[in-house]
């Protein structure tokens, strides 16, 4: 087959490694290879990420910055922080490791893929573009949380580790995420944007040195919501049709997932989507719980079964996600935020 692969991310770039060798894929990206980032905080689990990276040929390890032991969950003021002992999590070199998976597509960089412009070429085009999916029907009520990060270096790090601060109504939250030598990413998202007042406070009060910032929206639509999945000739994966985890915003190991979906399945579509559903089928949970804080229509009491469902999906994937979740803890989180 030929096909077009639009949107070179993590998801774009492991599936067209997946798929080039048994057919015609050429790759597209609206950036050029020079202005190439990959916007995101660079956090992962080794566990959960090595078998993608294998696919590709490459050994994750080669592009671990950072590994952690402990995240520190900060509760404000009045409250002892939460220590989350981690079972792998870790900063990586992204933009490395995508442009790593890409080597060996053919690509055409630099150019913004409208529908139009594709659509005799190709025997399937697919939307790997994250956040706009402009190849695909929009989807109503999409949910998505506002985001700035930046890279710093400081002479003294306030953190020698992950560091979380839940924004208030658990509606965001600020992180710290270390980088190699003293770099660091600081970052926060949140549906009420008061991530803003943070980051500047942290910036302030760390003497901070900015080297850059960046910033776009995560969507937290989950798959189950963010139908159809293909229409004519297009298919979506990724982002695009919403493999991010909602309670984090983690889309890099859901996005992996996603497009190795996609790979299996590339001549039966309905199955794809039913394959899509199924795996992320815990993600509506996490969504409608996030949602009924955001809405400010939270109580324990409705939401237990919800918050039962996500613990126990991260207690028994705990390596997946790189940490040691414990019930207490997350009540903790939940009840404080
Ligand atoms: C600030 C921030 C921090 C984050 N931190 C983390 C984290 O630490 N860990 C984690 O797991 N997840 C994190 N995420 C989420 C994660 O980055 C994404 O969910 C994941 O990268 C999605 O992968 P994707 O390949 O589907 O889309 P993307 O990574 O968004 O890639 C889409 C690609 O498509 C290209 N593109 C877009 N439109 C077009 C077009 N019209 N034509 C051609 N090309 C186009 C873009 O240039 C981009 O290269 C973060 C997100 C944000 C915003």
């Amino acid at each position: 087959m030929n096909i077009a692969v639009v949107g070179m991310g993590v998801a774009g770039s492991y599936l067209a490694s997946r798929l080039r060798d048994a057919h015609n894929v050429v790759g597209f990206d609206r950036l050029s290879e020079d202005k190439f980032d990959a916007v995101c905080a660079w956090g992962t689990s080794r566990h959960g990420i090595n078998r993608f990276a294998k696919d590709c040929g490459l050994n994750f390890e080669d592009f671990v910055l950072f590994d952690g032991r402990e995240m520190l969950v900060d509760m404000g003021n009045k409250k002892d922080p939460i220590g989350i002992k981690l079972k792998g999590l870790c900063t990586f070199d992204k933009r490395a490791f995508i442009m790593a998976m890409a080597k060996g597509t053919e690509m055409v960089l630099g150019k913004q893929v409208s529908q139009t412009l594709l659509n005799e070429d190709f025997d399937m085009i697919v939307d790997a573009t994250g956040l706009p999916r402009p190849l695909l029907p929009r989807i109503k009520q999409d949910i998505m949380i506002p985001c700035v990060q930046y890279k710093v270096k400081m002479s003294e790090h306030p953190y020698d580790d992950f560091y979380i601060k839940p924004l208030s109504g658990l509606s965001g939250y600020f992180w710290y995420f270390p980088l190699e030598n003293g770099y660091a990413h600081i970052g926060g998202g949140d549906y009420h944007r008061t991530h803003n007042e943070e980051l500047n406070r942290f910036i302030k009060d760390n003497k901070c040195e900015v080297l850059k910032k960046v910033g776009r929206p995560v969507r937290i639509t989950p798959p189950s919501q963010c139908e159809p999945f293909f229409e004519g000739k297009v298919v979506g994966v990724g982002e695009s049709i919403g493999s991010v985890y909602p309670l984090l915003g983690e889309g890099i190991i859901p996005s992996l997932q996603c497009a190795d979906l996609l790979a299996d399945n590339l001549g039966d579509l309905a199955n794809y989507r039913a394959e899509v559903l199924s795996k992320f089928r815990i993600y509506q949970d996490v969504f409608n719980f996030i949602k009924a804080k955001i809405q400010g229509r939270f109580s324990l009491f409705s939401q237990l079964p919800g918050l039962m469902s996500m613990f126990w999906h991260m207690k028994t994937n705990d390596k997946r996600y790189g940490m040691d979740i414990k019930l207490m803890d997350m009540l903790k989180v939940v009840r404080n935020s």
